[in-house]
């Protein structure tokens, strides 16, 4: 299949449990493998936690990839099992996690289900998303607020620190 007829697809990945680095690296390795090629990605940030304030920092990171994949759901189910072969364990929402992998947009598709919500609805609201999406997508218009990247940057309340990673 030619690169520009894959489905490109925005992927937040978060690690705050083990060697986070090595935990990102597996993680984009595999996605590699069961998702797509990687077309572009993101600084790497150390990031506040978000929700749940009394656990370790985040490595967070943004990825363009084009996905092999049919669907969303069908890219849902292969994170989920990479989250679950770097021993992911769900264990308190917002909690400690080896790895953890969350759909932002799948093109401009907008997806409404009890197991997926695309684009993902807390994103405008978090800045370890928005400052890497910005690095690789600052003008991708979201499907629903209809403001690019760059804007719900502008506007995004999160006062939680955010620093370039090394
Ligand atoms: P989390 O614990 O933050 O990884 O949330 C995982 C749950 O969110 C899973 O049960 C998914 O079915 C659901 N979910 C809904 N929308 C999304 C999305 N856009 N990306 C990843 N997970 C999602």
């Amino acid at each position: 299949m030619q690169e520009a007829n894959l489905q490109k697809v925005y992927l937040s990945l978060g690690s705050n449990l083990g060697n986070r680095i090595e935990n990102l690296r597996v993680a984009l390795q595999a996605l590699e493998k069961n998702v797509g090629t990687i077309d572009s990605l993101s600084k790497i940030y150390e990031t506040a936690p978000w929700g749940k304030l009394d656990q370790a920092g985040f490595l967070n990171l943004v990825v363009c990839i084009r996905a092999f994949l049919p669907n969303p759901m069908a890219c849902l189910t292969a994170i989920q099992a990479i989250e679950q072969s770097q021993g992911r364990q769900r264990v308190e929402k917002w909690g400690e996690r080896t790895i953890d992998i969350d759909i932002l947009y799948w093109e401009d598709v907008i997806v409404c289900h009890h197991e997926l919500t695309i684009p993902h609805p807390l994103m405008q609201y978090r800045k370890f998303v928005l400052v890497p999406l910005a690095d690789i997508a600052p003008e991708f218009i979201h499907p629903i607020l209809r403001e690019n990247t760059r804007t719900l940057l502008d506007k995004c309340p999160d006062e939680g620190a955010i620093d370039e990673w090394l």
